[in-house]
């Protein structure tokens, strides 16, 4: 049967009392984390805050931030709320190889998180009565499990496919007659193209709705993806850190994501400065979790640069929402939705030998993502054969795989043929935003 809410005790909840929700678990989650987790307790004493001194979310500021690093720093358990015994999952974030970022999960953990997934789907048009074809990446990373336990919750036929086999994809979805779609925004325009390709129209698949996410896309694109597969396109936003995707998901209106508020408490900061802005502003998205036994984490700095409004929504959610990011603050790159950080770059060159003398280029052509590098070869390597130079471009390639995870194409170049800058080095060109994506 269709359902307007998946849960629409909390997704409906009046504003007033949510904050009520928020503050009691607010105060209960910092009280359990300062326990729990000699990391963040030593955070708090550093700052001089108390678990007593928390009272409700407008004492949230006096609380310390954690970012990334924290996360890197204390990998594996140093952020481990619980006995390993009581989880039963981790996930880790794309393409940190090296430096990965891992997080774990109670069963009310996974439970928890595959509840907003499964609020995504209804809000989409889901129901019993659907075939959700998950073409998310399965493993590791978030968006495959998280779509896939939604879908099951909705009590979907669930097909998990994972990402790629394009020609297996299509042959499922026309063969099991797929309502649903959940990838990636750049996969879904892809499997648009293959199937206007193979001479479908639109109307010979019986897909409805799309959700996509886990990289940023325009509203350009979502027009395209809608127009070619004959579906409405729905945005989700998450990251493994909070939990995966369904952080924030998109309702029939399809303008902003609403943020599960019941879970978790968004504010946005001045990036530069760390102090809290009111809704409403321009800033750096951070996120406590209100309820997570395994990883929970206050004060999270997701990087993402977006906006908060409670403007009512015609929907009927209450919950507070979010503009899809519009840009970052710090240098991470999403690249064929892998995150890839310049730095890791740098670590490969100077493991192979290089100076750190390069430059990335990324573009999107025919809906996917090229990634390439030119790196400055070495003064011995001038002299190579063209045979020699492409033997050790493509080794480097094969290092840079390893540690990114994708497969960049490498250019060596002349020594000395990057510019170099007087300032900051202009280490990325990204033309992705000639198409107007927010990078
Ligand atoms: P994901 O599984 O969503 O890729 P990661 O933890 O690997 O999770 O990456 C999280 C980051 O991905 C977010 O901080 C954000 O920058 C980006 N992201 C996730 N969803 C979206 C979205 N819908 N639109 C734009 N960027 C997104
Ligand atoms: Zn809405």
């Amino acid at each position: 049967m269709q359902k307007t809410f998946f849960q629409p005790e909390f997704e409906t909840m009046p504003v007033d009392e949510i904050k009520k929700l928020q503050d009691e678990k607010l105060v209960k989650q910092v009280k359990y984390v300062y326990e729990n987790v000699k990391y963040y307790r030593d955070l708090m004493d550093k700052k001089g805050v108390k678990p007593e001194d928390i009272k409700g979310t407008e004492d949230l500021h006096k609380l310390p931030f954690l970012k990334k690093d924290d996360l890197r720093e204390a990998y594996p358990y140093g952020l481990l709320a619980t006995d390993v015994k009581n989880c039963v999952r981790i996930q880790s974030t794309s393409g940190t190889t090296g430096k990965r970022v891992v997080a774990f999960y109670t069963q009310n953990d996974v439970d928890m998180w595959e509840d907003c997934c499964a609020r995504a789907v209804v809000a989409a048009g889901g129901s019993n009565g659907d075939v959700c074809q998950v073409c998310y990446g399965y493993g590791l990373f978030t968006g495959g499990a998280g779509l896939h336990g939604g879908s099951h919750k909705v009590g979907c036929l669930t097909l998990p496919m994972s990402s790629g086999n394009t020609e297996r994809q299509i042959q499922f979805m026309m063969d099991l007659n797929s309502t649903i779609l959940c990838c990636t925004p750049s996969y879904a325009a892809y499997i648009g193209e293959t199937l206007k390709e193979k001479g479908y129209k639109p109307e010979d698949n019986k897909l409805k709705a799309g959700i996509f996410g886990a990289e940023p896309w325009t509203e350009e694109m979502r027009q395209d993806i809608q127009k070619s597969l004959g579906i409405k396109a729905y945005d989700i936003y998450g990251l493994t850190e909070i939990s995966g995707p369904g952080v924030a998901f998109e309702c029939e209106e399809q303008a902003g994501m609403h943020i599960n508020e019941d879970h978790f408490l968004a504010e946005i900061i001045d990036p530069e400065t760390g102090e809290s802005l009111p809704i409403g502003s321009k800033g750096e998205l951070v996120f406590t979790s209100l309820d997570k036994e395994a990883f929970p984490l206050i004060r999270y700095r997701t990087r993402d640069i977006c906006v908060l409004s409670r403007e009512k929504c015609s929907c009927g959610r209450t919950f507070v929402k979010m503009t899809k990011p519009l840009g970052r603050s710090d240098d991470m790159m999403i690249i064929r939705g892998v995150n890839v950080f310049p730095s890791q770059i740098e670590a490969v060159l100077i493991n192979c030998g290089y100076a750190p003398n390069y430059q990335i280029i990324v573009d999107r052509v025919n809906n996917t993502d090229t990634f390439d590098i030119n790196v400055e070869m070495k003064d011995t390597d001038f002299s190579d054969t063209p045979k020699g130079i492409t033997a050790k471009e493509k080794e480097l390639q094969s290092a840079m795989k390893t540690m990114l995870g994708i497969n960049p194409k490498i250019h060596l170049v002349a020594p000395k043929s990057i510019a170099r800058s007087e300032g900051k080095a202009v280490r990325l060109i990204d033309k992705r935003k000639r198409l107007g994506i927010n990078v």
